[in-house]
């Protein structure tokens, strides 16, 4: 493979992307000053323009990406999403709109948060949402401020939350931001919510209970009303990460399992591209009794006329300008609206299918600590691997070779050595068999020749890196 030359090394001096004609005037030198060049880089390139779009173009082709192939890390870091979606956020008056303007000339755009509002109302159970939290993180942290609030009015904003071993890694931190100390709940072993372990920490100390659902495991917690429940009778209230809401659309209800406060992942499930660093939106969803503190301005609507509601004296205020990421809500309401009940339903199933699918094919050539049965995603490990001295960092190294992007590895820390697999509903059969048949040749490269994964990627434009030393001397500025 040719390694493609940095655009410093393509340089020369003197070249440029343009000529004018020469000039049949005198020369205005004082333009001259006035030039646009960067000169805080030493060397800036000197290139032509056939040259920029060669070397650019070429750059992106080293890259995989999720409209080149299948992506097993799943929604939760890059599905694919119908490209009607983008075109439809891309609508000239949506992207033109300024939220200064009158709601009397946004009508069109408060319909938009109002109208996602209800269908997420009907996906969820909840009672009422916000969109200004900018991700999911956010969304949990303005949940446990909801709860906080509440739990001020009543008298004593109590001092713990609870959070299972398997729940997200953001929950703790989301808790403990909003001032709550927290408590770990153990996993039994089918990869659930331990009740006596619940029973035993639940007090009246305890303000809430975060239960990632489906979990890290991609398990669903099949006794989650059981454990809203055990919260509910000691005052307290359950918060739901409902970041994997990909599994469970249509089939199931936080709302009807006990649940207070849920949040979304409109970047994960509902149709934005997650993984680039932009924006994203986690919307929060409650029941009537934290309605009250949810932040302003909210979105209300009286003989079909939109209008915003500030007045609010419960609310805890703003958590982010104007309505939060609107155009990532324009997205979520065309996936929704062009899906339909059904075809969300379909999406949730076919997801499921399509991991249960790929644990049965590899169950036999790759561990799983937990038996249980998986929704949208299922967990391997190396264990069997391990071996043979492999792990499965190089299991993922080689995949790249395979034509594969790997799956998320090291993760859940519940699964020492993991490599956690969402296929989505988007990839076709002969997709998920391809997967398959990779991590089968792996498996049996393993067993027979286990020098090749370690040195792998051996096809890739970049071979394996080390990776401590680039976290540890990031090379950031090109030194000629
Ligand atoms: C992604 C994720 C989060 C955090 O969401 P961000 O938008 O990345 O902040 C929280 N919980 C779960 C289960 C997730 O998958």
């Amino acid at each position: 493979m040719i390694r493609e030359r940095l655009i410093f090394e393509i340089s020369d001096k003197g070249k440029n992307g343009f000529r004018f004609p020469k000039l049949d005037v005198p020369e205005n030198k004082s333009l001259n000053d006035r030039i646009p060049m960067r000169d805080s880089i030493k060397d800036f390139p000197q290139v032509s323009e056939v040259e920029v779009v060669r070397h650019f173009t070429r750059l992106s082709q080293t890259n995989y990406c999720v409209d080149k192939g299948i992506y097993p890390l799943g929604s939760c870091t890059m599905k694919y999403n119908p490209k009607i979606n983008e075109r439809i956020a891309q609508i000239e008056n949506f992207i033109t709109s300024h939220p200064f303007a009158d709601p009397e000339m946004s009508q069109g755009n408060l319909e938009v948060l109002k109208t996602l509002e209800d269908v997420l109302r009907e996906v969820t159970g909840m009672d009422a949402f916000t969109f200004q939290p900018a991700a999911g993180a956010q969304g949990e942290l303005v949940g446990m401020m909801l709860i906080r609030a509440c739990m001020e009015e009543r008298g004593d904003p109590r001092k713990f939350v609870l959070i299972p071993d398997s729940a997200h890694g953001t929950n703790p931190s989301s808790a403990h931001i909003c001032g709550y100390k927290v408590k770990e709940i153990k996993s039994n072993d089918s990869g659930t919510i331990d009740l006596d372990d619940l029973s035993n920490n639940m007090d009246k100390d305890v303000a809430a209970i975060m239960i990632t659902n489906p979990n890290t495991l991609g398990v669903f917690e099949n006794q989650i009303k059981e454990a809203s429940e055990v919260v509910h009778s000691k005052g307290g209230l359950v918060y739901m990460d409902g970041a994997n809401m990909n599994a469970l659309m249509g089939i199931c209800r936080p709302g009807d399992m006990g649940v207070d406060a849920i949040h979304l992942n409109l970047h994960k499930t509902f149709s934005t591209p997650h993984g680039g660093g932009g924006p994203g939106a986690g919307p929060v969803g409650v029941k009537k009794i934290l309605e009250p503190y949810l932040p302003v301005p909210r979105v209300k609507n009286k003989d079909d006329q939109y209008f915003i509601d500030e007045d609010c004296p419960k609310s805890i205020g703003r958590v982010h300008s104007f309505y939060g990421n609107f155009l990532v809500a324009v997205k979520a309401l065309a996936y929704i609206l062009s899906l339909g009940p059904e075809g969300l339903r379909e999406v949730s199933e076919t997801a499921v299918l399509n991991s249960n699918y790929i644990r049965k094919s590899l169950e036999k050539e790759y561990h799983l600590k937990y038996k249980t049965p998986t929704l949208h995603e299922c967990v391997f490990s190396d264990k069997y691997q391990k071996q043979y001295g492999v792990s499965n960092i190089d299991i993922a190294k080689r995949l790249i070779d395979l034509g594969v992007h790997p799956p998320t590895m090291s993760f859940p820390l519940i699964v020492h050595g993991a490599l956690m697999t969402e296929p989505t509903e988007t990839e076709s059969k002969a997709d998920l068999d391809s997967f398959i048949e990779a991590m089968k040749q792996i498996a049996e490269e393993a067993r027979e020749d286990p020098g090749i994964l370690k040195s792998a990627p051996h096809n890739s434009y970049v071979r394996r890196l080390d990776e401590t030393a680039a976290a540890r001397n990031p090379k950031l500025r090109w030194e000629p």
